[in-house]
């Protein structure tokens, strides 16, 4: 079995906001962009579907384009009501995706469906297990990851952490309002999932020799 550590990502968040009454802005997207939104809403709208929630992710437009600001997406509101999903470029440049990591897409246009038809907000929502990591089982390949916290929604803003693949159906759950999960523990009922040594304080050499 084939081992993997991984390095926890921690981008500087705030790059997702709901903006009210701004004009929503047209769509910029490469046939490239166009082709990976089409598949990431094909498959949020199938697993909703599958999880017997009701919403149609095509009622309402998405623009790509550059949001500036440090913005990965942006759900637009007018008088509290959404009227649009806009992503920017670098959303769709897929900067951490693996068969093991979710696509950085995929996290943040969940975020904006979050906002635009679940009328979900900001949280802070990170599980963590003092003075030790998560270790979670991958697949049957690939071994295990190591993460020093996770996000229990996606909506959450006070650590921006890869999301394993394995875990992905929890957060459309939990953005649909079927499952939460507060403590890590629970995340059992998705994959095998254990405490184990803080990552930080392991032996470099050891962790070298446990990556193929
Ligand atoms: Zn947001």
């Amino acid at each position: 079995m084939r081992y993997l550590i991984l390095i926890i990502a921690l981008m500087g968040c705030g790059k997702t906001v709901t903006k009210r009454g701004a004009s929503f802005p047209s769509n910029e997207a490469s046939p490239l962009e166009s082709s990976q939104l089409d598949r990431a809403l094909i498959k949020i709208q199938t697993e909703f579907e599958t999880i017997g929630v009701s919403v149609n992710l095509r009622s309402l437009p998405y623009s790509v384009t550059t949001l500036g600001g440090n913005r990965a997406g942006v759900c637009y509101k007018k008088g509290g009501r959404s009227i649009g999903i806009a992503l920017d470029h670098s959303t769709l440049a897929d900067h951490f995706h693996t068969n093991d990591y979710l696509n950085d897409l995929y996290r943040v246009l969940l975020h904006e469906i979050g906002h635009c038809f679940f009328n979900r907000d900001h949280e802070s929502g990170l599980i963590k297990a003092h003075g030790h990591d998560l270790k979670i089982f991958i697949a049957q390949d690939r071994g295990e990851g190591y993460y020093t916290a996770l996000m229990n929604t996606v909506m959450a803003t006070d650590g921006w952490h890869l999301i394993p693949n394995i875990l992905w159906p929890y957060y459309v759950k939990e953005i649909a309002g079927q499952d939460r999960i507060n403590k890590w523990k629970e995340f059992d009922r998705y994959t095998y999932i254990q405490l184990v040594t803080q990552y930080s304080s392991r032996n470099l050499s050891e962790s070298l020799e446990i990556i193929e």
